[in-house]
């Protein structure tokens, strides 16, 4: 299922029952599973709330389980709601936005907004990317000059990215991206990175950054000579991964106003 606006949304999910169906429909697909110990056996509990005991460990349950909706007191259709408006707005939407749209406290927002996150980068939104694959580093943090004298980065004078911090991004042709910050921009650090995201025998298409050099084995590699000032080679640009680079860093400036280096989750 498929919702195009927020109007769709609200009004298909307009009860607690219509959500917990969805998500015990989105998440075993008719084969209910205990969450406690795996068994295939369970019973459903009567009553409208779509709730499972198992058969072996006796334990109940229901599709909320191990989610981050889990021993929350916002309603389903409330977080529904922030899901959608958190994955719509492109430069991302501040917790005091969303705690108006929502009619929660900024603290709740905050909270939820946190937890939404936390749901994408679990295994489910990792599938591998497949087809043409646009890839390309980008640096982002603030100016040295503005930092702090305790917090000055040394050794970042004029064209220097010392001071800021790398990430690495992709995106497929159906516009689905994977990001992830990056200690540096090696051949060493990328190399892995790809081929755990990029399925073998995709297109690859990157800038003429060195590190790419040693991923023709597994892939078609299509270079775009950016130093020669070229930005389409039969057809293939990085366009789309530059975009999405242009919309992060407009959301940083624009909305978050600062954001501090995570470390680096080396996959
Ligand atoms: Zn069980």
């Amino acid at each position: 299922m498929e919702f195009t606006t927020l109007a769709q949304l609200t009004e298909h999910f307009s009860d607690k029952q219509t959500c917990i169906d969805y998500l015990t429909n989105l998440r075993w697909a008719g084969n209910v599973t205990c969450t406690f110990c795996g068994n295939e056996k369970v019973y459903e509990l009567k009553g409208a709330t779509k709730r499972f005991k198992c058969a072996k460990c006796r334990k109940q349950f229901s599709a909320i389980k191990g989610t981050i909706f889990e021993n929350s007191p916002i309603s389903l259709q409330t977080w529904f709601i922030a899901v959608y408006i958190l994955t719509a707005h492109k430069k991302g939407i501040s917790s005091v936005q969303l705690a108006t749209d929502l009619g929660v406290t900024q603290k709740t927002a905050w909270f939820m907004a946190h937890r939404i996150r936390f749901a994408l980068k679990t295994k489910s939104f990792e599938t591998q990317l497949d087809g043409v694959i646009q890839a390309d580093e980008t640096f982002m943090g603030g100016k040295n000059k503005n930092r702090h004298a305790d917090k000055k980065v040394p050794q970042s004078q004029g064209l220097s990215v010392n001071d800021k911090t790398p990430f690495w991004g992709m995106v497929d042709n159906d516009g689905e991206v994977r990001t992830q910050v990056i200690p540096n921009t090696q051949a060493k650090t990328i190399k892995p990175i790809i081929q755990k995201m990029v399925k073998e025998g995709s297109i690859l298409v990157t800038d003429e950054w060195q590190a790419y050099c040693q991923l023709r084995k597994n892939y078609l590699h299509i270079v775009i000579n950016h130093k020669e000032g070229k930005y389409v080679a039969n057809g293939f640009t990085t366009n789309r991964i530059e975009g999405f680079w242009s919309i992060l860093k407009r959301g940083v400036y624009g909305i978050y106003h600062q954001v501090s280096a995570a470390p680096a989750p080396l996959l």
